[in-house]
């Protein structure tokens, strides 16, 4: 490649890095490194400006490696690789060197030592730039066809999304019919709209659309190959099939919990759950009835610590129904907070009072107490606004429960290899970055499998994974990073120690002139390097990793 010809640029991110690091300083030291031909400083690397003057240098001083000291590369990497794209230089030749999070902003109290450690990390990246070499990434042909898990709202939802795109969907259910637990439920918030009107049109539009096809009591049995190219077996039944999907996305929805033990329930046949409830009253009213719904049971305490959050609302969705149904109904609601959060919940929390639901705050140190014989007859309660005890009359005891990750959460989670959140949830990639996307490339995720969700935020999410999931399969192909592992299969000893190690399953032994060696899917491989460090031989390689450019780096820091 000839001479190398490095170009610097130095962020200020406003006053995030700017405050507390020297950057003009910082800029004139690395003038002197080796191989610097560039350097400069930017308010912000990342706007237009910034941009352009990568670009601008590139042209100029005919750069052939770029390196940016700034941010961080979850948000800002693609962003300047493009620029060096852009430029007509290999995006894999640009370094990034993060000067805010490990740097300026732990230092915050001792700007003159957070000046010299900047200035040793980008030394260090100027080092690493200096051998970085041009990688080119392959293009993998995506089927145009998504495997959706889960027939419940959420799930219906992403289908129809992706198939009025024009894309084949496969909607696996694994109950009898589709819905979820809406099925069950009796009205919605906050129009009291019946919950079969909503599900009854769902199910038609998806039973009506000729790129949609259905399988009911079916359970995905296995699934292999990588984003664009998946095998899933499906079981009906005990009949197995066998679909070809690019992308899946994962809608299994959640459950409520059952308390058993917890005021009386599964003992007092009086004592329920708001499901429960729904469907006693979707059946027909509960008459003139004293009714005690409590909140919070088994939610926000020590051994389940979050707030399923939709669940105040359906209390107060059951209280009124119940008040407009029998208007000589007493209902009171006990509660630790009320989550009437938006525009539409407030108003609706205190249509609720106006009708006559009474609301009743209690602390976790005097829960509400059941009393009765046989059944519920009586619900005492510390009135923490009043400061004393008072005592409910209850006919009927309903119990506010969160929901609770599904059983079969564990065994998709493993066919998958995606991971779960500490609660049992499935766990997105980033919070805020890839909400609704798993760190595996291809495979998405919506609904109450994320996270106990209502249904418009559930709806939101399905067309978000839905029109992520459709991106790959409408473009047809997909160019996975090139950063990955490298066998160097004359090295390889075939002992196998990478290939259980591997958190993606990229790597498998196969046969190559009578022995064995490791190959890696280089579609799959995510560049971990778990691999690469654990092999014995060092016959693994780290594409943009290199163990050279690593010791450069080494050597760099303490040169
Ligand atoms: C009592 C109660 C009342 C509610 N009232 C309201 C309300 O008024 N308004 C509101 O906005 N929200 C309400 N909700 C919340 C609402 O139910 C959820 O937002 C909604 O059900 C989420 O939809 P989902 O598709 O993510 O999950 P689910 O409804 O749980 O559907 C998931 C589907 O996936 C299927 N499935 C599970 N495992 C597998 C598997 N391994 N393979 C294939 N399929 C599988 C299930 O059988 C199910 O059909 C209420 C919830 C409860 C518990």
């Amino acid at each position: 490649m000839g001479e190398t010809r490095i170009g610097v640029f130095v962020c200020h991110c406003g006053t995030n890095i700017g405050a507390y690091v020297d950057v003009p300083q910082v800029v004139e030291y690395v003038r002197g490194l080796p191989n610097v031909v560039h350097a400069e400083c930017n308010l912000f690397t990342c706007s237009e400006e910034g941009i352009s003057a990568i670009k601008k240098a590139i042209a100029e001083y005919n750069l052939n490696r770029v390196v940016v000291a700034s941010c961080t590369p979850r948000t800002h990497e693609p962003l300047f690789r493009a620029a060096c794209e852009e430029a007509g230089l290999n995006k894999y030749l640009f370094e990034f060197v993060n000067i805010r999070d490990q740097c300026s902003w732990v230092h915050m109290r001792e700007p003159e030592k957070a000046t010299e450690k900047a200035k040793d990390l980008v030394r260090m990246g100027i080092a690493k730039a200096s051998l970085l070499e041009p990688l080119e990434e392959v293009e993998v042909q995506v089927t145009p066809s998504a495997l959706v898990i889960g027939g419940g709202v959420v799930g219906m939802n992403a289908a129809l999304n992706l198939a009025e795109q024009g894309l084949e969907v496969q909607l696996v259910e694994k109950e009898k019919q589709l819905g979820g637990i809406l099925l069950h439920v009796h009205k919605l918030f906050t129009t009291d709209e019946e919950a079969s009107k909503l599900v009854g049109s769902l199910v038609q539009k998806v039973k009506n659309h000729s790129q949609i096809k259905t399988y009911l009591s079916t359970k995905v049995k296995s699934v292999s190959g990588f984003m664009g190219n998946f095998d899933a077996t499906l079981d009906q039944n005990g009949k197995e099939s066998n679909v070809k999907v690019g992308t899946i996305i994962v809608a299994i929805g959640a459950e409520e919990l059952k308390p058993a033990g917890q005021y009386g329930y599964g003992k007092l046949p009086n004592v329920v759950t708001q499901l429960e409830l729904e469907q006693r009253m979707k059946r027909g009213g509960l008459g003139g009835q004293n009714v005690v719904i409590i909140n919070c049971v088994g939610a926000r305490v020590p051994e389940r610590t979050y707030c399923s959050g939709f669940c105040c609302m359906t209390a107060v969705k059951n209280a009124t129904l119940i008040k407009q149904s029998s208007p000589e109904a007493r209902v009171w609601v006990l509660h630790r907070d009320l989550m009437a959060y938006g525009v539409e919940f407030e108003d609706y929390y205190r249509k609720s009072m106006e009708q006559g639901v009474r609301f009743i705050r209690y602390g976790l140190e005097k829960p509400p107490e059941i009393m009765g014989d046989g059944k519920a007859e009586k619900v005492k309660v510390w009135h923490q606004l009043r400061g004393r005890e008072v005592e409910l009359p209850a006919d009927m005891v309903v119990l506010t429960t969160p929901l609770v990750p599904r059983g079969d959460n564990e065994e998709i989670s493993k066919m998958l290899k995606v991971p779960l959140s500490e609660q049992g949830f499935f766990l997105e990639a980033h919070l805020k970055l890839m909400p609704i996307e798993f760190a595996t490339d291809g495979i998405y995720i919506c609904g109450s499998a994320r996270w106990p969700t209502d249904i418009a935020g559930g709806i939101s999410q399905a067309y978000a994974a839905a029109a992520k999931a459709a991106i790959p399969m409408r473009t047809g192909y997909v160019k996975p990073e090139a950063i990955t592992a490298l066998v160097d299969e004359d090295i390889c000893s075939g002992c196998g120690t990478c290939e259980p190690l591997c958190p993606f399953k990229a790597i498998e032994l196969q046969a190559r002139n009578g022995k064995k060696v490791s190959h890696v899917a280089e579609a799959v491989c995510k560049g971990c390097g778990t691999c690469g460090a654990a092999c014995p031989s060092e016959a693994i390689t780290m594409n943009h990793f290199r163990d050279v450019e690593i010791l450069a780096q080494i050597e760099a820091l303490f040169s």
